[in-house]
């Protein structure tokens, strides 16, 4: 399936233009990201590394990527050249990798905290203890701007329940916004996806990560 124009098309004009749509193309061949580039996506947001850098190889250099997968401390530098967003933070030994390749390139890179909002063993993120630790750090890694929390919420269809942990995330997204913290400054709250976006919008989200809505169902090779 090609990329779907006129489901972004609606979908744009359907939410507030203050909400960033993150095009998630992961698994997708790069002849689909250049149609959705070609009607005005910018925003694009990948899971694995390698495809990360071939695609931003490919593609035109004005292209927003965003790191929305699980990232290995390991694998920062092939990344920190040209991302424009770490959505999965989760660790002060990933946040202190990302800082030094950043400060090798004398670049400045944004991340988002991922907080464990959902009741799933599958999911990563920080809890609140862990959080509030990471902040803490933070003075000592200019070269990170966090700006901003990512989750995740159940796979679930009770809309209570993911109600419940989107709130929660907004809450805390909320409690931060109100510290001041050397290179902390929360403006990004990134939850939903084709799932559950309207609720997280309806919730305090403004940047939603829609994948399958937009560029059809992922076929996983050798899984
Ligand atoms: C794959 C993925 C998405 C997109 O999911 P869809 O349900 O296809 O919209 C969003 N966020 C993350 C972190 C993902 O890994």
């Amino acid at each position: 399936m090609p990329f779907q124009s006129s489901v972004y098309n609606s979908l744009k004009e359907q939410i507030d233009s203050s909400v960033t749509i993150v095009a998630v193309s992961k698994t997708k061949p790069i002849a689909d990201l250049q149609e959705a580039y070609d009607i005005g996506v910018r925003d694009f947001g990948e899971n694995y590394v390698q495809e990360l850098v071939d695609k931003n190889e490919a593609l035109p250099k004005d292209i927003r990527w965003h790191f929305i997968g699980h990232l290995q401390s390991n694998k920062v530098k092939y990344i920190a050249p040209f991302v424009h967003l770490i959505h999965g933070v989760d660790s002060e030994k990933l946040l202190i990798e990302i800082n030094k390749q950043a400060e090798k390139l004398n670049r400045k890179i944004s991340c988002l905290l991922q907080i464990y909002i959902a009741n799933e063993e599958t999911k990563f993120g920080l809890n609140e203890a862990e959080l509030e630790n990471l902040i803490h750090k933070l003075p000592q890694l200019p070269f990170v701007q966090i700006s901003g929390m990512m989750g995740m919420a159940s796979f679930s269809s009770d809309s209570q329940i993911v109600k419940n942990e989107f709130d929660t995330l907004k809450k805390l997204f909320d409690k931060y916004s109100s510290s001041s913290i050397d290179n902390l400054k929360m403006e990004t709250l990134s939850m939903g996806m084709s799932g559950d976006y309207k609720l997280a919008i309806s919730c305090g989200s403004n940047m939603i990560r829609i994948g399958s809505m937009l560029f059809g169902e992922r076929v996983y090779k050798n899984k």
